[in-house]
């Protein structure tokens, strides 16, 4: 049960803020259809690991194994739609509530919702890029040798490997983790939306910033220390919180 007390301070933690930022995890997605890791039952966790499926150690020493086993929970998310909890972060944006969006996920539904600073520090599934000349390309490539029957797509210029420019278990983290975390210094309230905050190094971004809203189905790390807590879902909370908001 969502309570009208926590809508109303969650709106006011929002307005007061002179610098709010969302955190999003695979949770924010799961009302779009796309399964997060580790809901019981649901999570892609009881499926397959995806700790070994998406890892750099698959697709550099096995990457027709990468091909035919992870990629296909990257290729999952093409046709999933963006939901209310999307659409509204992208009209908070819009009203300058919110700065921008940090996201751990990769399907592109924050882009696509029509949100501007989105933060993707575990990659998108928009482009892949040559491992040999670092020639880039549109993910769309991927799915068109995979389709043909080729096991371990190649670049059209040089022939070397393609790859996704999604962030596997054993990469580097990318820029984007840098910019997220001096945007996040410059914060005082995370929004978490949909995140078990179990996940380095971004679980470690809640302890850089003073106010905190979670919004997860299940208990985080975090709940204590958070100014509110919602265990409900991600669409039905923003709803409410948008709703409060437009009539306070
Ligand atoms: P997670 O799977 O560890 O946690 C998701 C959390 O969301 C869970 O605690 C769950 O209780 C909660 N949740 C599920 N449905 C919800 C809903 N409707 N409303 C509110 N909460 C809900 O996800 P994570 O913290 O993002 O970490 C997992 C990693 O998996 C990330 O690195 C992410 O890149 C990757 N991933 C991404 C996608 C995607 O892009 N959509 C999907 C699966 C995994």
């Amino acid at each position: 049960m969502i309570l009208v007390d926590d809508i109303e301070k969650a709106c006011k933690l929002i307005k007061d803020s002179t610098y709010a930022l969302a955190l999003t995890g695979a949770g924010i997605s799961t009302e779009s259809g796309i399964p997060d890791f580790r809901s019981p039952g649901v999570g892609l966790w009881g499926k397959m690991d995806p700790m070994e499926a998406l890892s750099t150690d698959v697709l550099l020493n096995n990457p027709e194994k990468f091909y035919r086993e992870g990629f296909k929970i990257l290729r999952g998310m093409e046709n999933a739609q963006p939901n209310d909890a999307h659409r509204i972060l992208a009209e908070l944006e819009d009203k300058g509530y919110i700065n921008g969006v940090i996201t751990q996920n990769i399907d592109n539904l924050h882009h696509r919702a029509g949100s501007k600073k989105v933060y993707e520090v575990h990659g998108n599934t928009r482009t892949c890029h040559c491992m040999r000349c670092k020639s880039k390309y549109e993910f769309k490539e991927l799915e068109r040798q995979v389709d043909a029957g080729i096991k371990v797509p190649k670049c059209p210029k040089c022939g070397g490997m393609l790859r996704p420019d999604v962030v596997m278990f054993g990469d580097m983290m990318p820029q984007d983790f840098e910019l997220a975390l001096k945007e996040a210094q410059k914060s005082d309230l995370l929004i978490v939306i949909g995140s078990s905050l179990e996940v380095a190094p971004v679980c470690y971004i809640p302890d850089m910033v003073p106010h905190l809203i979670i919004i997860n189905l299940m208990k985080t790390p975090y709940d204590k220390s958070a100014d509110v807590v919602f265990h409900d879902k991600a669409g039905k909370v923003m709803k409410e919180i948008r709703d409060t908001m437009e009539n306070t």
